[in-house]
C-alpha cells in the first residue's frame, strides 16, 4: 500500500485564497463556476493525500479600508469585511461538498447557527480526519487582514507552508499586468520582501512567517493543476523563506 501523501513535498498546507479569486470576471461577488473550479483544485490535493486548510479573504465583497475611506468607523467596517469572508467560506464549503470532498467552516467570530466556531484542537481533529478546514472571519479582530490570519492559522495548525494563490505565477518587483519589464523572483528572503516593500502579503503576515520560519509560496491559482504541482514541490512559484 502506498503511504498517504507519497510523492508530496508538503503533507499539510494552508492555502490562502483572496476574495478576488472567487469573483471571476464579474468584478464583484461570487462566481459559482469559479468556486467550483477552485474546489476541484483542492479536492485534487486531498485525493493525493495532502491535508489542506484554507483561509479565504473577503475583498470581492467588502474591505474595511474601503469603508473607512468613505467615512465609516474602521473597526465596524473591518467587522463587515470579516463577515464577507464567512460568505466566501460557505460558498467554498458548498462547492467542495459538491466535489465529494468533506469540508468544515470554522469561524473566528462565533455564529453557531451558521458554522462551527474556531477552536484549535477541533480544527486539528478535522484536518487529521481528511476534512478541508476553511477558516472564516480572519483573525476575528479588526485592523488585521486575512493574510495575517492565513499565516497565524498555518502556524497553529503546524502546516509546512502557507501557499498564496494569486493571478500571477509569483512575486514581481512591480505589477506584471501593468509593467512588461517587471522582474520575477524564484526565491526571496522575508527581509527582502519587507525591505523592498514587495506586494506579497502585508508586513504583519510576513513578519509572523519569518519569526516562525514558515515558508510562503506564491503561485498562480489560475492554471489547472497548479495546486497539486505546488504540493509536489514543482511548478512555477516564488518561495519566501
Ligand atoms: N479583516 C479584519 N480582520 C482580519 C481579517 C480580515 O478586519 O483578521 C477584514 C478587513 O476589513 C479586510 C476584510 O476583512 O479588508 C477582507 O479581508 P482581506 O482584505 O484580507 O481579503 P482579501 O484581500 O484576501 O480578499
Amino acid at each position: 500500500m502506498t503511504a498517504k501523501g507519497a510523492g508530496l513535498k508538503y503533507k499539510r498546507l494552508l492555502l490562502k485564497l483572496s476574495g478576488e479569486a472567487l469573483m471571476g470576471k464579474n468584478g464583484y461577488g461570487i462566481d459559482v463556476t469559479v468556486v467550483d473550479r477552485l474546489a476541484g483544485e483542492i479536492a485534487e490535493g486531498i485525493a493525493a493525500g495532502c491535508e489542506i486548510a484554507v483561509v479565504v479573504g473577503g475583498g470581492n465583497i467588502f474591505r474595511g479600508l474601503a469603508g473607512a475611506a468613505k467615512g465609516m468607523d474602521r473597526a465596524t467596517a473591518d467587522y463587515m469585511g470579516m463577515l464577507a469572508t464567512v460568505m466566501n467560506a460557505l460558498a467554498l464549503q458548498n462547492a467542495l461538498e459538491r466535489a465529494k470532498t468533506p469540508a468544515r467552516v470554522l469561524s473566528a467570530i462565533p455564529m453557531p447557527t451558521v458554522c462551527e466556531s474556531y477552536v484549535r484542537p477541533k480544527a486539528l481533529t478535522h484536518i487529521e480526519r481528511g476534512n478541508v478546514v476553511i477558516f472564516a472571519a480572519g483573525t476575528g479582530n479588526p485592523f488585521f487582514t486575512t493574510d495575517t490570519a492565513a499565516t497565524l492559522r498555518a502556524i497553529e495548525m503546524d502546516c509546512q507552508a502557507v501557499a498564496k494563490g494569486t493571478q500571477v505565477d509569483g512575486v514581481y518587483d512591480s505589477d506584471p499586468h501593468k509593467n512588461p519589464d517587471a522582474k520575477r523572483f524564484d526565491q526571496l528572503s522575508y527581509s527582502e520582501v519587507l525591505s523592498r516593500n514587495l506586494k506579497v502579503m502585508d508586513g504583519a503576515a510576513i513578519a509572523l512567517a519569518r519569526d516562525n520560519r514558515l515558508p510562503v509560496i506564491v503561485f498562480s491559482i489560475e492554471e489547472a493543476g497548479s495546486l497539486l504541482k505546488v504540493l509536489q514541490g514543482e511548478g512555477r512559484a516564488t518561495i519566501i523563506d
